[in-house]
């Protein structure tokens, strides 16, 4: 994703920065600098440390939940569960793993930590606030310690908001734990994505009453069970079949020599939208619709498919299951797949390839 920007990474695990991250930045900073005593730093002399509180305080929030995913991160790769990455942005961080344990009791733990780290936090924070506040004479509204008491209690909102036993706060996966020990994994997800969309409606009809941010929070929460439910049913059903099964065999491939011109005449007489890039016998990179369609038609002629296509080739294997290839797909954000046997294209595996199978899997 080319809207996140990597900034280092901990346990082995890259962290980044989303674009709506770094736009909310400044907005935190701001509500920091001008909300008065106890919640904001108004009225600290002199201005310039007000702005600097405001902005240690705001940076240290997002450390506070990069330690919250790092907890979940922790514990899941305890259990053998690969994280890709965690993106911290607009409103809190994800970290994106392989896979969620299907053990419940695994995933009771992982979800926990979360929330378990907030909390640690936040009593920590508070509790040094709270020694400092009787020892040193006041805070006179302008302490450096207010900044312990504002992020400890910013911790313990947190830790609470996701104990929301909803998707895709943590508090839905520990439900959907709980509701696993006793029926199957889809069964528990479809249970609790239920349970969570009953919460944001009534969530919702709360809002409309007292306060409008609800309404939003209550649709991100709706949008998120929907999303689980299905995202697990349909990984669930298509554990069942390999990508041999589903893919197409019969393979269009386009030389590196020829021109984007060239190209999107194919594309059209072909009517699919990405192509393996071969030179030979030899896999050379795959080159989609999104590749070409921003090259200016002037330029057409001049550009080769070699110039536009990705090299970076994400491959996956005719023995993985179908529900292997929908993870890769996802995680890597593609529309389709090459499936290489030995270093060999032998088959091509298209969302559209899944979702057939899915439709057909539902009759
Ligand atoms: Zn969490």
């Amino acid at each position: 994703m080319k809207s996140s920007l990597k900034i280092g990474s901990i346990m082995g695990i890259p962290v980044k920065l989303h674009i709506t991250f770094l736009l909310i930045l400044p907005v935190f900073a701001l509500v920091f600098s001008i909300n008065e005593y106890p919640l904001g730093f108004a009225g600290t002399t002199p201005v310039i440390l007000n702005y600097a509180l405001s902005l240690l305080t705001t940076i240290l929030l997002f450390a506070c939940i990069l330690l919250h995913e790092l907890g979940h991160s922790y514990i899941a790769k305890s259990y053998g569960v690969e994280i890709k990455d965690i993106t911290l942005l607009l409103f809190g961080g994800v970290s994106s793993m392989e896979e969620i344990p299907r053990e419940p009791s695994q995933e009771l733990r992982m979800a926990f930590a979360g929330p378990l780290v907030s909390f640690i936090i936040g009593f920590i924070l508070l509790g040094a606030n709270y020694i400092l506040a009787s020892t040193a004479s006041g805070y006179g509204g302008t302490s450096i310690w207010l900044m312990f008491y504002i992020l400890g209690s910013i911790n313990i909102v947190l830790g609470l908001f996701n104990l929301l036993p909803a998707f895709p706060m943590d508090g839905g996966r520990l439900l959907r734990a709980w509701y696993a020990k006793r029926m199957s994994y889809v069964k528990a997800t479809h249970y609790a994505a239920g349970f969570g969309k009953m919460f944001a409606f009534l969530m919702g009809l709360l809002g409309l009453f007292f306060n409008p941010w609800l309404i939003l929070i209550a649709f991100f929460v709706y949008i998120g069970a929907s999303e689980e439910d299905k995202s697990t049913t349909i990984s669930v059903l298509l554990e069942k079949y390999n990508v041999s099964d589903i893919m197409s065999e019969d393979v269009r491939t386009v030389s590196p020599d020829i021109t984007v011109e060239e190209l999107s005449k194919f594309m059209f007489e072909n009517k699919h939208l990405g192509y393996p890039v071969m030179q030979g016998n030899s896999l050379k990179g795959i080159v989609t619709f999104t590749d070409i369609r921003n090259i200016i038609p002037t330029d057409r002629f001049a550009t080769l498919v070699s110039d536009v296509m990705t090299r970076d080739i994400i491959s996956v294997s005719p023995e993985d299951t179908a529900s292997e290839a929908f993870k890769v797909m996802t995680v890597n954000n593609v529309g389709r797949l090459l499936v290489v046997s030995d270093g060999e294209l032998v088959g091509i595996l298209s969302r559209s390839d899944l979702m057939r199978t899915m439709t057909l899997l539902n009759e």
